[in-house]
């Protein structure tokens, strides 16, 4: 049977330790400060923006929401995303997605400080990501890398495949694993043999957002899985991308859902948000 790799547990302790961190910055004149901007009624953005604020709190990071009209302009966005840029209270500007769609969002994202993109997904940080000097990673890939260095996952030499070539998960984890002297091989929806590249990996990343497509019986012995969906079935249930009973039976460790992946990706905005504010003081580059 494959060992629990425990999301929460591991976010637990790193949210001490960016907390314990904060304190320190916080006694020499600097506060971190997260501004988080929605814009529009959604549902599930609003439950993500009041996660995020609250563990802002938690860690005693300052923390301000803008919340837009839905009929809110480009214009009137970009604006107020330029005072961000230069209001020397905030480290991290965050905007959630998804827009209206009569926002375009790659302008938004540009118009972000590079310097302040804890989201990572300035072009400029991306950019930088390919080449092997990030700034800022995003939140979601930087936490499974995190996961599997908490595990004691070494990477080097491994095959690693990712399930999944979307610019916020498949993409970026693929470039973090290949960054660690990984393997890598990304599949996506056109891959012939699906099941035979899986079988190959020794560590599987999925990032599909199709419940359970990943059978159990694909994965090698002794592999270690990463399963960063999320899918609602039913009412109440959540299941990942990876069919989690088939899987344990053949790998040595595997990330649950829920209380997996999800639990690392707000923890990183927070380290994100924490190591932008170190920069401001000085105490990294
Ligand atoms: P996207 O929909 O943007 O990308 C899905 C990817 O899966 C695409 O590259 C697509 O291929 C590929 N795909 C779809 N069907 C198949 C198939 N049958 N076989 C192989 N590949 C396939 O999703 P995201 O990357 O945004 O998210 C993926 C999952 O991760 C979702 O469940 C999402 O909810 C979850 N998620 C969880 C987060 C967390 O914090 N835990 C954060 C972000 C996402 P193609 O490119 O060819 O279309």
């Amino acid at each position: 049977m494959a060992e629990l790799i425990d999301g929460k547990a591991i976010a637990a302790k790193m949210r001490e330790q960016i907390a314990a961190d904060t304190q320190e910055l916080i006694a020499k004149k600097v506060t971190p400060g997260l501004a988080v901007v929605l814009v529009g009624e959604d549902p599930a953005s609003r439950v993500y923006v009041s996660m995020k604020e609250k563990a802002c709190a938690a860690a005693g990071i300052y923390s301000v929401e803008h919340k837009l009209a839905t009929e809110t302009s480009e214009a009137e966005l970009l604006e107020l995303i330029v005072a961000l840029n230069e209001d020397e209270k905030i480290d991290g500007i965050l905007v959630q997605l998804p827009l209206p769609d009569h926002i375009d969002e790659s302008k938004v994202l540009e118009t972000i400080s590079p310097a302040k993109d804890v989201d990572g997904f300035h072009p400029y940080n991306v950019g930088r990501l390919v080449t092997g000097n990030p700034v800022f990673q995003p939140c979601t890939p930087y936490g499974v890398m995190k996961m599997l260095e908490y595990t004691g996952v070494e990477l080097k030499g491994k095959e690693v495949v990712v399930v999944g070539r979307s610019n916020i998960v498949g993409k970026p984890v693929a470039l973090m694993c290949l960054a660690e002297h990984a393997t890598v091989t990304i599949c996506h929806s056109r891959t012939a043999d699906l099941s035979q590249k899986v079988a190959s990996a020794d560590v599987v990343i999925a990032a599909v957002g199709r419940p359970e497509m990943i059978k159990g019986e694909w994965i090698k012995k002794g592999a270690i899985v990463i399963d960063v969906g999320v899918n609602r079935v039913g009412e109440k249930k959540l299941v990942g991308d990876v069919d989690f009973a088939g899987a344990c039976e053949n790998a040595a460790a595997i990330t649950p859902v829920p209380g997996g992946v999800g639990p690392m990706t707000i923890t990183m905005l927070l380290y994100n948000t924490l190591l932008s504010a170190k920069r401001r003081a000085g105490m990294v580059d």
